[in-house]
């Protein structure tokens, strides 16, 4: 089984990863609800709210503990 999480720095999801490819951040929750597909952040309204700078699969909402 796959453990999928986000960053919970820059919400990318990652695959098996222990350290955000990214940021490097290694704070990365498993919880998390909804995914964005970003290919052109440049225009992309939901990705420039979000605060989403690089293309990739991000994490819509974060639980927060
Ligand atoms: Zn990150």
């Amino acid at each position: 089984m796959i453990h999928v999480k986000a960053c919970t720095q820059c919400r990318l999801i990652v695959n098996e990863a222990a350290e955000c490819p990214n940021c490097h951040s290694t704070a990365l929750t498993e919880k998390f609800m909804g995914q964005l597909i970003v290919s052109d952040p440049e225009k992309s309204d939901i990705a420039k709210k979000l605060d989403i700078k690089a293309p990739g699969r991000y994490a819509i909402k974060l639980q927060q503990r």
